[in-house]
């Protein structure tokens, strides 16, 4: 979709919004209307149909009325909705609905008559094959090619494409559920899995903590499971699943550095369940399952910062939580903040400065490619699809304002806030102006004249940096840059002690004038077109494209057709779309992948490949 296009449907999705006469929303990409009737508990009972693609059931919400409103606002992305029904009297009575026009990125509001004495409501529906929240996967696309696969991806906003819901996370809501499967197949939830291996295909689950709808998670598969610890497990498809019970050995530890620095793990077990490679994101952070990309699993646990980050949301996120997407910034500035300081408390300054400065550097480079209004902390998204402007803005400028913060005021200091924030906002949902006002009030009056309040604005309402933010950089690094000189003029590279940071660090540097006879030294002395580690082959495969490296062309294709997590994926087909020649070879590469590629990896990348649609 064009650019042109996109704002002018964002302009009438505006008008739209106006027009029906909603009451302005804190969270525009919800037509929930929390302040009336709010949902605090959902009992969910699905089929999981591979057969058709669609999940069919039904979802019974428990009414919290706010005021005298005999109707509730709920969210729906291409659902088929069949009936409603209210609970009144101890019986179950049909009730009327009403389904609003499809809005492009917040879907069709779905309103439900309730009276005003009914205590439950409840709905029947199906999803569609392509419901953008679900991915369903054929036995060929598995590891193991004998059994299908599905998996949700609620945030931000696709929940609706599997459940009627209040779609907003400044709502908290407990679930059960009852999900049937073919027989043979493991559900799982983000809820108390159990480790038996009971495959009888009918699974109940429970999630008793009050969570925002978009940590409402679902999978099935042929998966197996392997304890790493009493408290830590691994749900994995049998290929993978010793081998990454061993790449994610630290876990059980990560949650005790963290515990120490924040507080207790209020959530039970954190089990971690490994998705096929076309898992769109690095993690997704589903309370007590993290969801994980494979392409983690480098076999010397080089890459396990992203456990780091998914098990840190249990603090930032999923326990305090953005009160809308603008506020994006409260989860994810914080987890990678926090998730830096675990990398710390287990390997030390050095590790986790070389991870600071790799991430600065994405920054940089996505901060001169945004427009300038998408580089605020405290977005203004409009009614934006929230998937169209993921960038690393809200992680690492937001981790560098968290780390200017501890520089200003000191770790210990620091810290104590930090722990109080999260024991003071747990089970909440927050916005920056709220923040803003805890932060006054809690770290900025503590120690007066140390950072104004102009200075927080800066941060959370301003683009791009601040002159005076924090730039990280790692001694390591530097030895790798005067290496890189010396190789240049005919040396040769130390890298018997590099680990895949500085790796990564000495590709993404080498100058762009590298000659072809320096490429082709580099692959035949390190073997770099063919290394396993999927972020050093990203970093090289993306130089091989800028270079024209010819000999990596076979690898390039592999790798689009067998990854699909779009941050390894998308940076190589935006390189490839800047030449002609170039573009006509992704875009076939590209038309044999999709049909393995999740939706949202399908919609990112189209746009890069097809900008005239
Ligand atoms: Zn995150």
């Amino acid at each position: 979709m064009s650019v042109l296009r996109k704002l002018f449907i964002s302009v009438i999705g505006v008008a739209l919004w106006l027009s029906t006469g909603v009451a302005k929303a804190e969270d525009v990409h919800s037509y929930a209307r929390l302040n009336q009737v709010s949902t605090p508990h959902l009992e969910l009972t699905l089929d999981i149909d591979f057969a058709n693609r669609k999940l069919q059931g039904h979802a019974t919400y428990i009414l919290q009325r706010h005021d005298d409103s005999t109707q509730v606002y709920m969210d729906t992305s291409h659902l088929t909705i069949k009936r409603t029904e209210l609970w009144v009297n101890e019986q179950w009575q049909p009730t009327k609905f009403t389904l609003g026009d499809v809005h492009p990125s917040l879907g069709s509001e779905l309103i439900i008559d309730i009276g005003s004495v009914a205590k439950k409501v409840r709905v029947h529906y199906e999803t569609v094959p392509s419901a953008s929240g679900l991915q369903w996967l054929t036995p060929e696309q598995t590891a193991g090619k004998k059994h299908p696969f599905m998996f949700s991806q609620s945030q931000p906003i696709h929940a609706r494409s599997w459940i009627p819901i209040q779609d907003t996370p400044a709502l908290r809501l407990t679930y059960n559920a009852t999900v049937t499967t073919p027989k043979g197949l493991l559900a799982v939830m983000s809820a108390d899995n159990s480790l038996s291996d009971n495959r009888d295909g009918e699974y109940k689950f429970s999630m008793p903590q009050a969570i925002p709808p978009y940590l409402i998670a679902i999978a099935a598969g042929d998966l197996a499971i392997k304890s790493i610890s009493e408290n830590v497990a691994v749900f994995a498809e049998q290929y993978i699943l010793d081998d990454a019970a061993w790449e994610f050995a630290d876990t059980p530890r990560m949650i005790e550095v963290t515990e120490a620095m924040y507080g207790p793990y209020r959530w039970d077990r954190y089990d971690l369940l490994i998705l096929p490679p076309s898992f769109p994101f690095g993690g997704m952070e589903n309370p007590r399952l993290s969801f994980i990309t494979p392409t983690v699993v480098s076999g010397d646990r080089s890459l396990i910062n992203l456990i780091a980050h998914e098990l840190a949301h249990s603090w930032s996120g999923n326990l305090v939580t953005n009160a809308s997407w603008r506020d994006l910034w409260i989860n994810e500035g914080f987890t990678s903040y926090v998730e830096n300081r675990i990398m710390e408390a287990l390997f030390g300054k050095e590790r986790a400065q070389m991870e600071f400065a790799l991430g600065y550097q994405d920054l940089l480079d996505n901060l001169e490619r945004l427009e300038p209004k998408d580089t605020v902390l405290n977005i203004q998204l409009g009614t934006r699809h929230p998937d169209d402007v993921f960038s690393q803005v809200p992680y690492v400028k937001g981790q560098l304002f968290l780390a200017y913060l501890e520089d200003k005021f000191g770790r210990d200091v620091f810290d104590k806030f930090l722990r109080k924030y999260f024991d003071d906002f747990a089970f909440q949902s927050i916005s920056t102006a709220q923040f803003k006002i805890y932060l006054q009030r809690e770290l900025l009056a503590q120690k007066p004249n140390v950072v104004s309040m102009d200075k927080i604005n800066e941060w959370l309402h301003e683009p791009g940096l601040p002159a005076d933010a924090p730039k990280p950089t790692s001694d390591a690094f530097a030895k790798v840059e005067q290496q890189t000189q010396r190789w240049l003029k005919g040396a040769q590279l130390q890298t018997k002690q590099w680990t895949t940071h500085e790796w990564l660090h000495f590709i993404n540097n080498l100058p762009l004038d590298i000659s072809a006879e320096n490429m082709a030294r580099l692959d035949r002395e390190f073997g770099l077109t063919e290394i396993q580690n999927s972020e050093i082959a990203h970093a090289w495969l993306k130089l091989s494209i800028v270079k024209k490296y010819e000999p990596a062309r076979d690898r390039l294709r592999n790798y689009l057709l067998t990854i699909g997590r779009n941050k390894l994926v998308s940076p190589l087909y935006r390189e490839l779309a800047k030449t002609a020649d170039n573009l006509k070879w992704a875009r076939e590469v590209y038309e044999q992948a999709k049909p393995g590629y999740h939706p949202l990896t399908q919609t990112v990348n189209e746009a890069l490949l097809y900008p005239e649609h």
